[in-house]
């Protein structure tokens, strides 16, 4: 039998399903960051409610509306991402 596995969005900590969770994954090199000293990287698991109010597109059918979004969403995460980070508690320091 599978076993159920429940997964929790990072960010609203609500639990969902592992299908519908979006993963974004932070990766660095030579950047102190708060809190890690060894920094292996981020993973952040999101869930399709929490992508829709940060700006994503998470429905797409058509060849064009998948276009779109495929635009729409590199804008968001490169608008989005520090809101990722500091929903994660992730600070950046110099
Ligand atoms: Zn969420």
């Amino acid at each position: 039998m599978a076993k159920t596995e429940v997964y929790t969005c990072d960010i609203c900590k609500q639990s969902k399903s592992r299908d519908d969770l979006a993963k974004i994954t932070v990766r660095t090199e030579g950047i102190h960051i708060k809190n890690h000293v060894n920094y292996s990287g981020l993973q952040i698991d999101v869930c399709p409610d929490c992508l829709r109010k940060k700006g994503f597109v998470v429905e797409a059918k058509t060849k064009e509306e998948i276009e779109q979004a495929k635009k729409q969403n590199e804008v968001s995460l490169e608008d989005k991402i520090y809101d990722f980070l500091s929903d994660m508690g992730v600070v950046f320091t110099e």
